[in-house]
C-alpha cells in the first residue's frame, strides 16, 4: 500500500464517511482508517438505527395492548423478545451493508483500512505497524458510554447501549441512570417490552435540553406507563448480596436499598480520544478531553480538523457529525475556511412516545443571546386531530423575538414529533413570523396544525377557537 496521502480521515462512522465521501468528490487521494465499531460507527450499528427499530417494535406492542379506542381490544398480544433482537440485528446488517459497504466500495479514490490509528507527528500516523503521511486529517472518532465512578459498578456488571442493544434476555427490574436522550428511550423501550424500570437522576427534571413544560408533561405520560422516576437521587454504591444485585441511593435526607437484574448507563459519553495520539501532533482538547475546534471544524492545528461526537461542538448527533464531515472536508481540501453550521437551526429529538422535539432557542436562553421574548404554549387536548385519535398527550411551545415576532425556537412532545420538527425548522431557516405561520394553510385534522396553535396562542384565547382557523 501507498503510504502518502493528501487526506487521511480517522473514524469509520457518520463523519467520517461524509468526509470520505466528498473527498471522492474532490478526487483526493485519501486513507480512511476505522476501528473498533463497524464500518459505519455507532449510528448504524449501535446507536440511532438498532435503538429506533426497538422503540418502534415495544410502541407497536404498548399501543396493541393499550389502544386508545373503547371498540378494540385484543385478547393477548404475543412477543418474543429474543427474536425481536434478531431482526434488529439484522436490520443492522442490511443497512450498513447498503449504506456504508457499497458506498465505500464505489469511492475509488478511498483506500480502508481496518486499524487504530495514532499519531506520531503532526502529519504522520502509525496504523498497523506501518507509518502513512498526511498532508491533511480528519478527525472522526467518536466516543464511549464510560460508566460513572461509582463503588462497586465493574461487581455487578453494567450495559451500555451497545450490550442493551444485543442482549437477548429480557431484564426483569431494569435501573437505568440517567435523564437524557439515551436513558429516555432504553427506559421506554424496555417498559413497553414489560421490564419493570427505574430511572435514577440526579437532578430535579428530565432532559434539561427541552422547555420545562415539555420535560414536566413528558414525565407524566412516562410515570403513566409505570416508569417509576427517582429525581434528586445520588448513586452511593453498588453490591452483590446472596447472587442479588443492589443498588444504595440518597435521597430526601435518606439510604435506601434498591434490588435489581440489569444496571444500564444512560449519561453522558466522552469523545475517543485517550489513544489517538493527539499530544504528538500538537492537537488541544478541551476539558472533557474532546477535541477543540473553531466554527470551520479546523483545531489548533491548521492542517489537522474534527468532527462529530469526538469535537467540543454543540450538538452530537448523526446529522450534525455528518454535515460537519463534509465542511471540514471543503474546507481542509479547499484551503479556505467558508462553510460551517448554524446549530440553531438544527432539531434534536429524544424519539420516546410521544417524542420531545426541539429546534432553536430555548425560552431560558433568550436572555444570553440579548433577545427579548414572548413565548405560546398549547396543550394537544385543544388540538382536533389528538381529539379525534383519543390520544390528547402532547405540548408545544413556541418562542417568538417581542419586537419582529419572528420565531425563534419550537418546542415539541408529540405523537411523531421527529416528523414534526422538520416543518417547524423549515419555519425558522424561513425566519417566519407569528403571522405568517397564522396565514398559512395547513392540513386539517393533523398533529403538525399544533404549529399553527401555537401561533394563534399568541393573538387568541385557544381554549375558544373553533376548528376552523
Ligand atoms: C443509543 C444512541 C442512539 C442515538 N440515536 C440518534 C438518533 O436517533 N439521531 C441522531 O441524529 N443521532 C443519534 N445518536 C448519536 C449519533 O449516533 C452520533 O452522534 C454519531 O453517530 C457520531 O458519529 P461520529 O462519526 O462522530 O462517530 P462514530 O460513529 O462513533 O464513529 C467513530 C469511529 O471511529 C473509531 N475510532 C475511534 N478511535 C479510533 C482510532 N484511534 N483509530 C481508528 N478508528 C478509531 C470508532 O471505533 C468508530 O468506529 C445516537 C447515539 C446513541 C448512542
Amino acid at each position: 500500500m501507498d503510504h502518502r496521502f493528501d487526506l487521511i480521515i480517522i473514524g469509520g462512522g457518520a463523519g467520517a464517511f461524509a468526509a470520505a465521501i466528498k473527498a471522492n468528490e474532490f478526487q483526493a487521494k485519501t486513507l480512511m482508517i476505522n476501528v473498533g465499531l463497524p464500518l459505519g460507527g455507532t449510528c448504524v450499528n449501535v446507536g440511532c438505527v438498532p435503538c429506533k427499530h426497538l422503540l418502534a417494535v415495544g410502541r407497536y406492542k404498548y399501543q396493541a395492548q393499550h389502544p386508545s379506542f373503547s371498540s378494540v381490544k385484543i385478547p393477548q398480544v404475543q412477543f418474543d423478545f429474543a427474536r425481536a433482537i434478531d431482526e434488529e440485528l439484522q436490520t443492522v446488517a442490511e443497512l450498513r451493508q447498503e449504506k456504508y459497504a457499497d458506498v465505500l466500495a464505489n469511492l475509488e479514490h478511498v483506500t480502508y483500512l481496518e486499524a487504530r490509528a495514532r499519531f506520531v507527528s503532526p502529519h504522520e500516523v502509525k496504523a498497523s505497524g506501518q507509518h502513512f503521511y498526511g498532508d491533511r486529517f480528519v478527525l472522526a472518532v467518536g466516543s464511549t458510554a464510560l460508566p460513572p465512578p461509582i463503588p462497586g459498578i465493574a461487581e455487578v456488571g453494567y450495559f451500555t447501549h451497545i450490550e442493551a442493544l444485543r442482549n437477548k434476555e429480557l431484564p426483569r427490574r431494569l435501573l437505568v441512570i440517567g435523564a437524557g436522550p439515551v436513558a429516555l428511550e432504553f427506559s421506554q423501550l424496555f417498559r413497553h417490552f414489560g421490564s419493570d424500570v427505574m430511572m435514577l437522576v440526579r437532578g430535579d427534571r428530565l432532559h434539561k435540553k427541552t422547555e420545562p413544560e415539555i420535560s414536566e408533561a413528558l414525565e407524566e405520560y412516562l410515570r403513566e406507563e409505570g416508569i417509576v422516576i427517582q429525581k434528586q437521587t445520588q448513586m452511593r454504591r453498588f453490591r452483590l448480596e446472596r447472587g442479588e444485585k443492589i443498588a444504595t441511593v440518597h435521597s430526601e435526607g435518606e439510604e435506601r436499598d434498591l434490588p435489581f437484574d440489569e444496571l444500564l448507563i444512560g449519561t453522558g459519553k466522552t469523545a475517543n480520544t485517550e489513544a489517538l495520539g493527539l499530544e504528538a501532533a500538537g492537537v488541544e482538547m478541551a476539558e472533557n478531553r474532546a477535541i477543540r475546534v473553531n466554527s470551520w471544524y479546523q483545531t489548533s492545528v491548521p492542517h489537522i480538523y474534527a468532527v462529530g461526537d469526538a469535537a467540543d461542538l454543540p450538538k452530537r448527533l448523526e446529522t450534525t457529525a455528518g454535515k460537519e464531515g463534509t465542511f471540514a472536508t471543503i474546507n481542509v481540501l479547499g484551503g479556505v475556511n467558508r462553510h460551517k453550521i448554524n446549530y440553531d437551526l438544527v432539531p434534536s429529538v429524544v424519539f420516546t412516545y410521544p417524542a420531545v422535539a426541539d429546534v432553536g432557542i430555548l425560552d431560558e436562553q433568550t436572555g444570553e443571546r440579548g433577545i427579548r421574548c414572548h413565548c405560546g404554549t398549547v396543550y394537544f387536548n385543544k388540538l382536533p386531530k389528538s381529539l379525534i385519535m383519543k390520544d390528547t398527550r402532547g405540548a408545544i411551545k413556541m418562542v417568538a423575538e417581542h419586537n419582529t415576532d419572528r420565531i425563534v425556537g419550537i418546542h415539541l412532545l408529540a405523537p411523531y414529533a421527529e416528523e414534526l420538527i422538520n416543518q417547524a425548522m423549515y419555519i425558522l431557516r424561513a425566519r417566519m413570523t407569528i403571522d405568517d405561520v397564522i396565514d398559512s394553510l395547513t392540513v386539517f385534522p393533523t398533529l403538525s396544525e399544533s404549529i399553527k396553535y401555537a401561533a394563534l396562542s399568541f393573538r387568541t384565547d385557544i381554549d375558544r377557537i373553533s376548528c376552523c382557523i
